[in-house]
């Protein structure tokens, strides 16, 4: 047997849904999409993880010859409904980025072991590989109109990882067309924001994920959510996955009835976005990092993503969570929770507005309140 094939069927083995190689020739026009959009996309551009540079492997690692590129099908589970709407269903299968020490990072590691055991060298540089352009070059993937990557059988609920390895591998043949039928607009339609421009096309900027879980203190990026864009978050405190919900390539995946997933039922329990507003590090340990790890370090911008929700859900039955969260020590969390104020309005979260303006002491949380007794 193949080398490669012995690859791929050891990847199966392992998990995961799909398993494909190309080349490690480089994405040239990957590389020009992305500068003619550096306004969009300076963030990730500029970003430690070096994407432009990652579009031709062999930039970082000049040893490079073949890409081995894998799917994991993270839906086979069901999703809590409590959870649905609020977080991701990908930070939920706990399957981006994972660390090694969880179920999905050992997967990956057991492949680069198993890569390594068999004679190839591995690039060990943490670079953003396009994994879309990579999957779908390597047959593994098809392009859907809403950006996302769509294995044959599964849909867009998977999550791509690839290695860079030195070995000369068989490749597989490309799977680069778009295969969404002709007419179709529902992910752009569906948009809360408006942020799928076209098919293809993108702006990060304006896309809810970006906004709930980039906007955290990052080199380059705004921690402000503009207030347009927190209008339109409706509860999701995490990721959103409403292109993808609507899409018809998904429907047979979302219709079918699956067991459930014994962890996320535990954490649905006692997961509330109330908690979540004014938790304590208990509930931050064991309720928020174990599915939502990935991008946001600090307790304080869940509060802040927590308080946008709870303020679009309009429910006067939030006041006084509200009110304990304009004392919570983050200015940013008392910020959020006035503009939740001011959402939700009526006589006393304006109350509780004015009193907090009188003993306010940060200049952007009183921004804030201010707006929000003008919109209460
Ligand atoms: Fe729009 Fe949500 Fe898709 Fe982002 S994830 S493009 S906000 S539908």
């Amino acid at each position: 047997m193949s080398l490669a094939r012995k690859i791929k069927e050891y990847a199966l083995d392992l998990g995961y849904c799909k398993a494909g190689i190309t080349t490690a020739d480089g994405f040239p026009d990957y590389s020009e999409d992305l500068k003619s959009r550096r306004e969009m996309y300076s963030f990730y551009i500029d970003s430690t993880r070096k994407p432009l540079e990652a579009a031709n492997p062999r930039n970082i690692f000049p040893a490079a010859k073949s890409i081995v590129s894998v799917a994991y099908d993270y839906a086979s589970l069901s999703f809590p409904e409590k959870l649905l709407g609020k977080i991701g269903r990908i930070y939920q299968a706990r399957c981006y980025m994972a660390p090694p020490h969880r179920i999905n990072g050992a997967r990956s590691e057991l492949l680069k072991k198993f890569l390594e055991q068999n004679g190839c060298r591995v690039s060990p540089y943490e670079h953003w590989h396009p994994e879309r352009l990579v999957a779908a070059r390597a047959g593994v993937s098809r392009y859907g109109k809403n950006n996302f990557s769509y294995v044959e059988g599964i849909g867009s609920f998977v999550v791509l990882s690839s290695f860079v390895v030195d070995a000369e591998l068989e490749q597989d043949a490309p799977t680069l067309e778009v295969q969404c039928p002709d007419n179709c607009k529902a992910c752009m339609n569906a948009c809360p924001t408006g942020a799928i421009y076209e098919p293809l096309k993108l702006n990060p900027r304006r896309c809810i994920s970006y906004n709930n879980w980039w906007t955290n203190n990052r080199p380059g990026v705004s921690c402000t959510i503009p207030a347009e864009i927190r209008e339109k978050m409706g509860t999701r405190v995490h990721g959103c996955d409403v292109c993808q919900e609507v899409c018809p390539r998904n429907q047979a995946r979302l219709k079918m009835k699956l067991p459930p997933d014994p962890f996320l039922e535990q954490i649905a329990q006692d997961f509330s976005l109330r908690k979540m507003l004014n938790m304590t590090d208990d509930f931050y340990a064991q309720r928020v990092q174990p599915l939502m790890y990935n991008y946001i370090k600090e307790k304080k911008w869940f509060q802040r993503n927590a308080a946008i929700a709870l303020g679009n859900t309009k429910d006067p039955g939030y006041i006084q969570d509200l009110r304990t969260a304009m004392q919570d020590p983050e200015d940013v969390v008392r910020g959020y929770s006035a503009w939740a104020l001011g959402r939700i309005g009526g006589s006393e979260a304006k109350q509780i507005l004015e009193l907090s303006l009188s003993r306010e002491t940060s200049d952007d949380a009183r921004k804030e309140i201010e707006a929000a007794l003008a919109a209460a």
